[in-house]
């Protein structure tokens, strides 16, 4: 066990920024994580992935503790089924290369999402109309104060958009151990969404298959979001809110090029992207594009919030602010943070 004191960890978060951990250390066992618990008695502050998906606004005056389990197997199949367990340490992006590879089908949407299979149930990750509840299987959680672990399956996630029981109900109680995917023998392919149909047009694809999706998706993402070993950045800082069918219509008859798409239960889920690019800090100027000081808006997508060098987290937090703030002055609508803030 090698606890690392007033430890940076710039390189630890794909923001980028430069915070420290009081104490700081890796684990790739269970084992290992109880020894952590044990000698450092407090619970630790932060149970770290790929850091793609936090703010640390300030120094953390607690433990990290950086999930490194590593593993990839095959549990068992059907008839239409492929079951496979990866540890949580293992990286998003080449799991789903590995499945790809393999002719295992449904994570080819969910392609280029930076991080690590760990935290893929935490906010049910989504992406092109594809969310891991639609894959997901189980998984097994270390319990942070009875040091037993247990076994969620899909209806004990209690998946929502981006969310999940460990985000909200179960929050900093359970660190995921391991997820097993239950990926399909034969493919269901999910193009509806238009970036991906203009994208596989473009590449000129004659016969739809997972790995022709999935190279679409990682040509549309490398070419529309900021590599965040480029530019620091955390994806979508915001949620996309839904509101009733009623309100969006109040809203349409003001602002004719709202975006909107239809749930299915009957509410309008409106493209946060869109609300933050037609409002800013003045009249007349947009968010999109906006930079103050090395914190800014995205120039091709208003819902990615940037660190452009040298930002403080609280710099970034004061930017998602005023866009709060400005959102819900000319739209009435309060926008909710998905990136997870350390304050
Ligand atoms: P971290 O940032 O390390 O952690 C996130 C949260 O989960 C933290 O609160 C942490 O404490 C907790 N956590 C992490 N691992 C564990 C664990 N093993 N046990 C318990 N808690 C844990 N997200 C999407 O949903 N869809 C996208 O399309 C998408 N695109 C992105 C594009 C870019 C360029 C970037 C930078 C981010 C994007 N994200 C997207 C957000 C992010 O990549 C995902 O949410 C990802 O799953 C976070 O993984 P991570 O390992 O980096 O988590
Ligand atoms: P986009 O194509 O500019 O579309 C804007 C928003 O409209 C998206 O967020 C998406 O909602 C919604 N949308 C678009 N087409 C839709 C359809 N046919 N049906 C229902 N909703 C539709 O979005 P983008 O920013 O380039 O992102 C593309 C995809 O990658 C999205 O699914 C997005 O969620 C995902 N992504 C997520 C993050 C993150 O950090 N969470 C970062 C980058 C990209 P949904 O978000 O609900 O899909």
């Amino acid at each position: 066990m090698q606890i690392q004191e007033n430890f940076s960890l710039k390189q630890y978060n794909t923001f980028g920024i430069d915070a420290k951990a009081k104490q700081f250390s890796f684990f790739s066992t269970s084992d290992e994580l109880a020894d952590l618990l044990e000698y450092s008695k407090e619970p630790p502050a932060c149970i770290l992935g790929g850091g793609s998906n936090i703010l640390l606004t300030k120094d953390i005056d607690g433990t990290v503790l950086k999930n490194e389990i590593k593993g990839i197997e095959e549990t068992g199949e059907d008839d239409n089924y492929i079951y496979v367990k990866a540890g949580a340490g293992e990286n998003w992006h080449q799991f789903v290369q590995y499945c790809i590879g393999r002719n295992w089908a449904g994570l080819e949407n969910l392609s280029l999402i930076p991080g690590n299979v760990g935290a893929s149930p935490m906010q049910n990750i989504g992406a092109y109309g594809v969310e891991i509840k639609e894959v997901f299987n189980s998984l097994t959680a270390f319990h942070i104060h009875d040091r037993t672990i247990h076994t969620f399956t899909t209806g004990d996630c209690e998946f929502g958009y981006r969310e999940s029981v460990f985000k909200r109900k179960y929050k900093n109680e359970f660190v995921i151990l391991r997820v097993t995917f239950r990926l399909h023998k034969s493919p269901v392919f999910h193009t509806e969404y238009g970036a991906i149909k203009d994208e596989l047009e473009r590449m000129q694809v004659s016969s739809l298959s997972i790995k022709a999706i999935a190279r679409a998706v990682i040509n549309i993402r490398t070419a529309k979001l900021p590599d965040p070993k480029v530019i620091g950045n955390a994806g979508s800082f915001f949620k996309n809110p839904s509101i009733p069918h009623s309100d969006f219509l109040r809203l349409k008859e003001k602002f004719d090029s709202i975006v909107g798409y239809n749930n299915p239960d009957g509410t309008v889920k409106l493209a946060a992207g869109w609300l933050i690019e037609h409002s800013g800090p003045k009249e007349g100027i947009s968010w999109k594009g906006y930079r103050t000081g090395d914190a800014g808006c995205h120039a091709k997508q208003a819902l990615v919030l940037v660190n452009y060098g040298n930002a403080s987290g609280k710099e970034i937090f004061e930017l998602s602010e005023a866009i709060m703030q400005s959102v819900e002055k000319k739209f009435g609508i309060m926008l909710e943070r998905e990136v997870n803030i350390y304050r």
